[in-house]
């Protein structure tokens, strides 16, 4: 029997992404959602009525967004272990860091269907956290980005379709939101917004692009800081979220925002990312918070683990009991950080805040956020 989300929070997860791998060379190498839920055990923070395994998306449910042709590529691709010329070109699999691997339908169809029953158990209110949605640069009819489905746009589908009409997606990780955004371009019914790292891919996301009036973008310079995010917040997307009244938030946590990650440059602590969290949970009825980008394990599980204490009200300990620490410490990670991580990437949850100075085009970017017509 699980947990009713207007009591307490709901976590979707499954045991798909254990040992799930993109391929070696790939960012997508490193475990994520595993030691997000094997963290939030270890810490008694994950009773068994709390936790919902997510089901496999169906053909219908996906095709609510993607072309079916596309997924039939998908489970083409996954039960042959290769794509053909055309599906390549077509469909972008196996290209472009969209690699063809064991689970790669599996994989992406089952993290869709944990949003959209994220939304399903949110109809008529509650909270639910699926570290493993997020992907949001998947595309009708294409991969993109690492992102075969995109299972953020399904879930909105969901509460749309369940009679909601005044949605809020909120999207934090490094890179733009666009899959979502263009899903719901001049849709006034799901109002996008992005913050985002300036001059990274997808390149898209200007602070002028607002998608026909249902999208505001925040691409903010590299090394932006926890004041930084937090002056974002207070300045333009609190007023911008208050304003609309939404029935339902959806929060892209990406960890690849945070200061360690090795495919961004941004400087944000995970403290950056809670906080945000935690402004969301009173500020619509439904809130569902899901996970995105984020290449270094330490981070992303770090990060994800304290969203589901945020949004539980737990304190987060100064110094991890054994039992978390060991999930940490258990961790391995190709690349030159992985070689000697520093201590407190496995002794804490808590980043030391990185405060700073709030630069004059971070400003803007919130000014101009509210400014009702643009400057010619
Ligand atoms: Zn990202």
């Amino acid at each position: 029997m699980v947990s009713d989300p207007r009591v307490s929070p709901v976590y979707v997860g499954s045991e798909i992404y254990r040992n799930s791998s993109y391929g070696p060379k790939h960012p997508l190498a490193i475990p994520r959602v595993s030691t997000c839920t094997d963290l939030c055990r270890a810490l008694g923070w994950l009773p068994d009525a709390r936790f919902v395994e997510a089901p496999i998306a169906t053909d219908a449910e996906l095709a609510r967004f993607h072309d079916p042709a596309y997924v039939a590529a998908l489970r083409r691709a996954e039960a042959t272990q290769s794509a053909s010329p055309e599906d390549r070109a077509r469909f972008r699999i196996g290209v472009e860091g969209n690699p063809i691997y064991r689970e790669m339908f599996r994989r992406p169809a089952i993290s869709a269907g944990g949003v959209i029953l994220a939304a399903r158990l949110t109809r008529d209110g509650g909270v639910v956290h699926c570290p493993a949605g997020g992907t949001h640069h998947g595309r009708r009819d294409r991969a993109a980005g690492f992102c075969f489905i995109n299972d953020p746009v399904l879930g909105l589908y969901a509460w749309l379709d369940a009679g909601l009409d005044n949605i809020v997606y909120l999207d934090i990780d490094a890179h733009h939101g666009d899959g979502v955004q263009d899903a719901f371009h001049d849709d006034p019914r799901v109002f996008t917004i992005s913050v985002h790292e300036d001059g990274r891919w997808p390149f898209t996301g200007a602070a002028e692009d607002r998608a026909g009036g249902a999208a505001r973008n925040f691409p903010v310079p590299p090394g932006c800081n926890d004041s930084e995010l937090d002056w974002l917040m207070r300045h333009a997307i609190l007023p911008l979220v208050r304003t609309r009244r939404p029935q339902a938030i959806m929060l892209q946590c990406g960890a690849d925002a945070l200061e360690e990650d090795p495919l961004a440059k941004l400087s944000l602590s995970n403290n950056a990312h809670w906080a945000v969290a935690r402004a969301m949970r009173g500020l619509a009825p439904r809130l569902v918070v899901l996970g995105g980008g984020g290449y270094n394990p330490w981070t992303v599980g770090r990060c994800w683990a304290g969203i589901w204490a945020t949004l539980n009200g737990f304190s987060v300990p100064d110094r991890l009991p054994p039992a978390a620490e060991a999930v940490l410490r258990g961790l391995r990670f190709d690349r030159a950080a992985g070689r000697n991580p520093p201590a407190h990437w496995s002794t804490t949850l808590r980043d030391p805040p990185r405060e700073g100075p709030v630069r004059a085009p971070v400003k803007r970017l919130a000014e101009l956020a509210l400014t009702e017509t643009l400057p010619a």
